[in-house]
């Protein structure tokens, strides 16, 4: 158990003393958060910076405004995804020249499997957990439709994952922390497991990018797939990055011949050959707007301490569930996250018969989390805008839900499109 775990301070007021030690507090005024919400769903659409509403303004008006096509060289657009890229890398123990931004989570997914495929080209199996993201599993089972010839993906429990790696399994495909219980994996170990049999693995570091210090480098990760919307805060469907250790590129290729991975794309020639390093990841014309929103909003990660970001996380996700624990005991509510917070990622997961009720309830009263099926109430935790004093509110409100029984009101049960 965690010193913090032990220690819960019993007072709002002892917890807004740890606001004013905190040495992220400053880190708040970055955001644009609106009055009246604690928010706890950065784990799903990270808010609004100032620094990406003035970067938006400027790139929009003066860049696009003014300078129209002349922009792509006067201001570097052409550049911004390898740049973004490299600031992005800093964060996930990469090195510059590893990591590039482009197109969405889902579509890299499908980029890094088919290239580690074809660096495996004797193996047909992609194994995964049958609880992984769905996007992750739907773009496998597509690639694995597409390649015919017996290649399938192969869908364990969790638990059972580095058991199932075998001579057949040309790569292994897994969330750094699962989207759902929030267990975070030991990417040392699976990545030992992989390559003892001569597999490789592509990490889809959504839940885990801009929340804790990943280790690309340090734990040998091959491949790599994350999100620039969620703890990036890069804006609603902003791009998303591709990893790929400097030692893979020169064979590694990406299977969405565009001409923006090409080696030189204004020769236009009519044959493809890919672009020396990470930059053939790409495929087609960078979205700008939404690139420059996402580049301004990492600013405030520079001089962060990510041991700090980590050890405040851990922290709010102890007292989070101590309070639960202490405040709503006997209410039918379980913790669905691991409770030694250095097993956790960056959110806590709370099971309840009636969780999506109970979330429409807390967020109707300002506590914004979500939900996902059949009964998972999720609590992202964002230690650079969120405080101490928040996870005691929210806990309140959450009480209060219960006790009131509000989340018994009909219109709580009425679905929107997105959950
Ligand atoms: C959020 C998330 C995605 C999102 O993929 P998009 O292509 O951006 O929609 C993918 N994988 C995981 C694990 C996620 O949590």
């Amino acid at each position: 158990m965690t010193a913090a775990a032990t220690s819960t301070p019993r007072t709002r007021e002892a917890l807004a003393e740890l606001d004013r030690r905190d040495p992220l507090a400053g880190c708040r005024d970055a955001f644009a958060l609106p009055e009246g919400i604690l928010y706890f769903d950065g784990n799903s659409l990270g808010p609004l910076t100032h620094a990406s509403r003035r970067r938006v303004r400027e790139v929009t008006e003066r860049q696009w405004g003014r300078d129209l096509i002349g922009s792509w060289n006067v201001h570097d657009w052409i550049h911004l995804p390898l740049k973004v890229g490299d600031r992005i890398a800093r964060l996930i123990g990469a090195a510059a020249g590893e990591v590039v931004v482009a197109d969405s989570t889902s579509v890299n997914l499908f980029k890094l499997l088919a290239a580690a495929l074809a660096l495996r080209p004797e193996r047909r199996t992609i194994l995964s957990e049958a609880s992984n993201f769905p996007t992750d599993l739907y773009m496998a089972q597509g690639l694995a439709d597409l390649k015919g010839a017996g290649v399938r993906l192969r869908q364990v429990a969790p638990g059972d994952l580095t058991a199932a790696i075998d001579a057949d399994v040309a790569v292994v495909t897994l969330s750094h922390v699962d989207f759902k219980t929030g267990e975070l994996r030991d990417m040392a170990a699976v990545g030992r497991a992989a390559r003892d049999q001569g597999a490789l693995v592509v990490w889809d570091l959504a839940h885990s990018a801009g929340a804790l210090a990943v280790d690309l480098g340090g734990s040998g990760a091959e491949l790599a797939v994350g999100c620039g919307y969620k703890f990036f805060n890069g804006g609603p469907g902003a791009p998303a990055f591709v990893y790929v250790a400097r030692r893979l590129q020169e064979r590694a290729r990406s299977p969405l011949y565009g001409w923006l991975g090409h080696r030189e794309p204004f020769a236009f020639e009519a044959c493809y050959a890919p672009a020396e390093g990470i930059g053939r990841f790409q495929c087609g014309t960078p979205p700008i707007l939404a690139l420059a929103a996402l580049d301004a909003a990492l600013d405030v990660f520079d001089g962060i301490d990510l041991a700090d970001l980590r050890r405040k996380s851990v922290a709010l996700g102890d007292l989070f569930l101590d309070l639960v624990e202490q405040e709503c005991a006997g209410m039918g509510l379980e913790i669905a996250c691991p409770r030694d917070g250095e097993r956790r990622g960056s959110q806590v997961s709370l099971r309840h018969r009636r969780g999506y009720a109970v979330v429409q309830a807390l967020i109707d009263r300002g506590v914004v989390g979500d939900f996902r099926v059949p009964d998972v109430l999720r609590f992202g935790l964002t230690p650079l805008y969120q405080r101490h004093v928040d996870v005691w509110d929210a806990v309140a409100i959450l009480r209060q839900v219960f006790e009131t029984r509000a989340f018994e009101d009909p219109r709580y049960d009425r679905r929107g499109a997105v959950t």
